[in-house]
């Protein structure tokens, strides 16, 4: 038992051992390769609109420090704990190595629902948040980006907390920033158009015809809308269902994406959206279409559902959407469904957050095209990777992609041995 005893992170835990197993890994590697370096949890007292105070929870995990600063996300939820975290953490160290970031892994956040605080209330949390944090993170020892509950201007408060306590402007401490303060172009549809040149990248290879093809979309924050919309629009799929926290919609003659997310823009939720059936939303996943892509919360995929799912794709918009219990009957199931797991399908949002980081440091900046075009070359050569050494090794892709990922760390950690 560990601070970080969970079931996601007991689930991250899992998939790690079966990729030691693979590769062999003696038991001191693998304790050193697993848990995290550093682990902070503070309390975070705020003055809520109502003249209360009222105290929060936050934690930051920072996994490996081998391979330069660690990177990651900010997480707004109200389940969050310590594992969790962790489990998130580890999860960005395999996904940084396999596109080749000079990043260790981290992740943090705030047991909190976002919605439920005034806008007053959020800025105050995020900055107090930022500042319990400052002797932690660093330009060159963690650098925050956003994630699930978290957006551009929760980012530009972290920046602007760190720092006022700086003395200068320090735009590299964060990324995911608005443009107008340092962040770059197309930060924001990074995550998403990541997940749709993989999926035409996957539809390529299998040799189906994106103009009758049909797509499910499990999420509608910033990766589930945004690859949704781009489906439907630049690759030409017929969306047949989408859904939030709050409903699920399925339409087998095509879903206006465009106006789900206007309904979501006026209303933030895609409850009383009227283009389609309201249906149970665990069913949604297991209903017939070409693409599915889980964009929501950890652990939907799992062994109940793993058996029903009809898609011929899986792409992982998700951090950890598939239990290890569902990995194994994907496994058996490889040449009906394609995998396309979360640390290589979702990597998009942390490569452009490198991107961001380097103009930052170099006081630069690209433009979208060129942020997109290198995106895209990184995400092609780590799928090509992926799928050679699934191949040749008959081993699923997410294997395959966490064993070139762990193998890095691991070999990075040999090289600069262990002190004293
Ligand atoms: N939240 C994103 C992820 O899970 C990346 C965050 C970042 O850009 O640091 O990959």
């Amino acid at each position: 038992m560990t601070i970080y005893d969970d079931d996601v992170f007991r689930m991250a835990c899992a998939q790690f051992e079966v990729i030691a197993d693979y590769l062999s890994i003696g038991k001191n590697h693998r304790e050193r390769l697993m848990y995290p370096k550093r682990a902070v949890a503070v309390t975070l007292p705020v003055h809520m609109d109502d003249g209360s105070t009222k105290t929060f929870q936050g934690y930051r995990v920072q996994h490996h420090l081998t391979l330069g600063p660690t990177k990651g996300g900010t997480r707004f939820a109200p389940s969050l704990s310590m594992g969790e975290t962790a489990a998130l953490a580890m999860w960005m160290s395999w996904k940084c190595a396999l596109a080749n970031l000079p990043y260790g892994g981290a992740k943090g956040g705030i047991a909190v629902d976002p919605a439920k605080l005034s806008r007053t209330e959020l800025e105050a949390l995020s900055r107090r948040y930022m500042q319990e944090m400052i002797p932690f993170v660093g330009p060159h020892t963690d650098i925050m980006g956003p994630d699930m509950g978290t957006n551009e201007q929760i980012m530009a408060w972290f920046m602007d907390t760190y720092s006022v306590y700086q003395g200068y402007a320090v735009s590299e401490i964060v990324t995911g920033k608005p443009v107008s303060i340092g962040g770059t172009e197309g930060r924001r549809e990074a995550t998403g158009r990541g997940v749709v040149y993989l999926i035409e990248r996957a539809m390529n290879m299998l040799k189906m015809d994106s103009e009758k093809s049909t797509a499910i979309v499990q999420g509608f924050g910033n990766v589930g809308s945004v690859a949704a919309l781009s489906l439907a629009l630049k690759s030409g799929l017929k969306i047949v269902g989408i859904s939030d926290a709050h409903a699920a919609i399925y339409n087998p003659k095509g879903i206006d994406v465009e106006a789900a997310e206007q309904h979501v823009h006026k209303k933030g939720h895609l409850r009383a959206f009227d283009q389609g059936d309201h249906v149970d939303p665990n069913e949604l996943l297991t209903m017939k279409c070409d693409v599915l892509v889980p964009a929501a919360v950890d652990r939907v995929i799992t062994g109940k559902n793993a058996r029903k799912l009809q898609c011929r794709i899986l792409a992982e918009g998700a951090n950890g959407p598939t239990t290890p219990d569902a990995d194994l009957i994907l496994e058996k199931r490889w040449d009906e469904i394609f995998v396309i797991p979360d640390i290589l399908c979702n990597a998009g949002g942390v490569i452009v957050s490198y991107f961001e980081w380097v103009q930052g440091l170099q006081s630069f900046r690209w433009t979208e095209t060129e942020v997109t075009d290198k995106l895209f070359r990184i995400l092609e050569h780590s799928f090509i990777q992926v799928i050679r050494r699934a191949k040749e090794h008959k081993i699923s892709h997410r294997t395959a992609a966490m064993a070139i990922g762990v193998e890095r760390v691991l070999k990075a950690k040999m090289m600069r041995g262990l002190f004293p």
